[in-house]
């Protein structure tokens, strides 16, 4: 079992920033409002994540821990239709198995705070018995020494300095899509970002600039079941931005062929050549109608009927862009 996981560890944690989308996928999933990360050597060394969600009660500690327990879904046709980001029960396991790990949880069942917080360690895959802990609510993880112990995976690490800018670059998206929860992000002891809970304006302002939602165009569309809100950037924004590109489907950030090809056809006419638009945009569409079970990291999608999607992302985004240059 531990050799499982340390090649499913391979598949879901490629490295820090995918160990750190775990677990802040998870606080995510269980209602947090404020996220504390601390990350020691672009999150090599220490990857930490302080959350104030319903916490994890004493019996389900050591499962959490384990490979295929999630607590998210029940069936197969509760698969179809996932409302968590997680959902695959491996995160944790995976990360457990390639560095040593810490877990302490304080369960709030609906208001009902359990007496004491428990903590779980995990030395690579190994686990010690749940030992009462201090810790006011929620939860709080700590990831030590990620892969310092495999040297096959080790060797593909790159710099601390590059580590730490995937971690941010990740940060950043789980940030923008949950605007409503507060981030605080810590690098080498100090402090990198702190946003504060507000509304997508005010998040994407502090993200990715205050020119960008100062000239960008509020998009708000929908069609049947599906809906495009958020800012597409204003064509005329003085800068090629192909790093302020955000696309996210049912909350989860993700880069498709479909969706691009949809943007890129839309700015087209209003665009100047070589130009890249920013855009931070989010579709909801029913669960049904799109497979996040594509690959463990999940940056992939596939659409059931991704020719009407594209249709309405060109007919939504040209509409939202005629506004301004009309
Ligand atoms: P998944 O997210 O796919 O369910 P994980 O391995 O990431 O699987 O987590 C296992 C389980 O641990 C989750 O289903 C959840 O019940 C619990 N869990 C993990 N992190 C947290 C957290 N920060 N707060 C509350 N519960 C958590
Ligand atoms: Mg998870």
């Amino acid at each position: 079992d531990h050799l499982v996981n340390q090649i499913a560890a391979g598949e879901v944690v490629e490295r820090p920033a995918s160990a750190l989308k775990e677990l802040l996928e998870n606080s995510l999933d269980a209602g947090s409002k404020n996220l504390q990360i601390e990350l020691q050597a672009g999150g090599t060394k220490l990857l930490k994540v302080i959350d104030d969600g319903c916490g994890i009660a004493k019996d389900d500690l050591e499962l959490a821990l384990h490979r295929h327990a999630t607590s998210k879904i029940a069936s197969m046709e509760d698969l179809a239709r996932v409302g968590t980001l997680g959902f695959r029960g491996e995160g944790l396991a995976s990360i457990a198995s390639v560095s040593r790990l810490s877990l302490t949880s304080r369960f709030n069942d609906n208001g009902q705070i359990s007496q004491y917080a428990w903590r779980v360690e995990a030395d690579h895959g190994r686990m010690l018995d749940p030992e009462p802990a201090a810790l006011a609510a929620g939860t709080t993880i700590e990831v030590h020494e990620l892969y310092h112990q495999v040297p096959a995976r080790k060797k593909f690490l790159k710099s601390d300095a590059t580590e730490y800018a995937h971690c941010a670059a990740m940060i950043e998206r789980l940030a923008l899509a949950n605007p409503q929860v507060q981030f605080t992000v810590i690098h080498n002891g100090r402090a990198q970002n702190r946003w504060q809970a507000g509304d997508l304006n005010k998040r994407a302002a502090a993200i990715i600039g205050e020119e960008f939602v100062k000239t960008g165009i509020p998009v708000d569309e929908g069609f049947g079941n599906l809906r495009l809100y958020g800012i597409a950037g204003s064509p005329t924004l003085g800068k090629s931005s192909r790093d302020a590109q955000f696309f996210f489907v049912n909350g989860r950030f993700v880069r498709d062929k479909v969706v691009q090809h949809a943007l890129r056809e839309a700015y087209r006419d209003v665009l100047h050549h070589n130009m890249h638009a920013a855009f931070c945009l989010f579709l909801e569409l029913d669960p049904e109608g799109v497979d996040v079970n594509v690959h463990p990291t999940k940056i992939e999608v596939r659409f059931r009927e991704s020719q009407a999607i594209y249709r309405f992302l060109i007919t939504s985004l040209s509409k939202a862009l005629a506004k301004t240059t009309a």
